[in-house]
């Protein structure tokens, strides 16, 4: 084969079906079965936004967006659904937002909190700068469950090879160097490139093969809130006063919330996280234990910011951060390892322009942009 990626999240999905579309033949290792909960990729929700005050972000989520919907017609399924996104909180800067998103060609808007309170009476946007709110249409929830078997199912009928339980537990390259050799309890792959899309376990995989910048895992949570009274059958088009993606970052307030799909549990539930580092952890150790101040936070959070929702949880689960020092992705090849590690809580947006940029890397392309390179990550921490 061609390629051998490790890993079927969002990331090492999105390779496997955009190397396959290179025709590229691929053998893709998953340690655990399909739609394990043990990364971080798994649920039915997450956010996807133009609204970050870095360009560099902004031009990327742009080519995401159009990719997401090309994916959509491959797999003829709704995966992204735009709901529009209110930003709001002293600290979110919704007035920086507007003006890198207009720079970008963006369309956005600044509301006052009233007339923000009035199209989303759910929400309240109360704060104390009495600042305004950004809301911009281009942003949504997309399906990540849902993407990675449209990613896998669309790679697997253009040949890739797809397997699931089982874990790669060796990885050294080739004497010459022009390779790399996979081991796993069921045989062992030699092929001239292999992505590493590991999440979490990356470090411990390859840490000793390329010169990695610092990672930290965390532990983190998030909660699904029922809405105080129950949404009408939800139509096609987005009703007025129903749910934007929002994000809110106000004083010690760092808050995400989003549509929470199928795992809400309940029509019309909310998911909200906290957007801090949760509890350190490795990819192995962690305790899928929620920490009860996080909860006590969302509780409180929804209390007081959430009239549209009651405030007692009705689930809740936990997820694995990897992040970065400037929470900037790795998208580097070093030899023949290709690096794809695009978490820091925000990669899952990205998926299907992340399978690109690693296809290209897998054929030798450069990284789109020297800040995701081992080597811009050594220079980002030495200063
Ligand atoms: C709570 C939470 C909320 C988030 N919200 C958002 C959001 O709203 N918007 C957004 O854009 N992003 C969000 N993210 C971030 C996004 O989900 C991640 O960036 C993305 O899922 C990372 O995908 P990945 O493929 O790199 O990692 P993973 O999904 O963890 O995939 C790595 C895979 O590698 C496998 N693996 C590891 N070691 C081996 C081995 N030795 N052999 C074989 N397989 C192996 C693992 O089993 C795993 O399946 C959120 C993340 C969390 C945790």
């Amino acid at each position: 084969m061609d390629i051998i990626i490790i890993g079927a999240g969002l990331a090492g999905s999105a390779a496997a079906w955009a190397a396959t579309r290179r025709g590229l033949s691929v053998l893709l290792l998953e340690a655990f079965p399909a739609g394990h909960k043990r990364g971080s990729s798994h649920g039915s929700a997450r956010i996807f936004r133009r609204a970050y005050p870095d360009p560099l972000y902004v031009g990327l989520t742009g080519q995401a967006g159009e990719l997401w919907r090309r994916l959509e017609d491959e797999a003829a399924e709704p995966l992204l659904r735009l709901t529009g996104g209110v930003d709001f909180g002293q600290r979110r800067d919704p007035g920086r937002l507007h003006a890198v998103l207009t720079a970008g060609g963006v369309p956005a808007e600044l509301l006052s909190p009233a007339a923000a309170a009035e199209r989303w009476p759910g929400i309240s946007f109360a704060t104390a700068s009495g600042g305004p709110v950004m809301f911009h249409a281009e942003s949504g929830v997309l399906d990540p469950d849902r993407a990675m078997a449209a990613m896998l199912r669309l790679a697997a009928e253009r040949g890739a090879d797809v397997r699931f339980e089982t874990p790669v537990t060796g990885l050294t390259a080739t004497t010459g160097g022009d390779g790399a050799v996979v081991r796993t309890g069921s045989g062992t792959f030699t092929a001239p490139t292999v992505v590493v899309s590991a999440g979490a376990w990356l470090a411990p995989l390859a840490g000793d093969l390329v010169p990695l910048p610092e990672l930290r895992v965390t532990q983190q949570q998030v909660f699904h809130f029922a809405p105080r009274e129950a949404p009408a059958e939800q139509p096609a088009e987005q009703p007025a006063g129903a749910w934007p993606i929002f994000i809110c970052q106000d004083g010690a307030e760092y808050f995400y919330g989003l549509p929470g799909g199928r795992d809400g549990g309940v029509p019309g539930a909310i998911k909200l996280g906290e957007n801090n580092h949760g509890t350190p952890a490795t990819a192995d150790g962690r305790d899928f234990t929620v920490d009860p101040g996080a909860r006590q936070r969302a509780i409180a959070f929804a209390d007081s910011r959430l009239p549209g929702l009651n405030s007692a949880p009705v689930n809740e689960v936990t997820c694995l951060y990897t992040s970065t020092a400037n929470d900037d992705f790795i998208l580097d090849r070093q030899g023949p390892f290709v690096i794809a590690s695009a978490c820091s809580g925000h990669g899952a947006k990205f998926a299907p322009l992340l399978g690109e940029i690693i296809a290209g890397l897998a054929a030798g392309e450069p990284s789109p942009d020297p800040r995701f390179t081992l080597a811009g990550h050594r220079l980002s921490a030495s200063q």
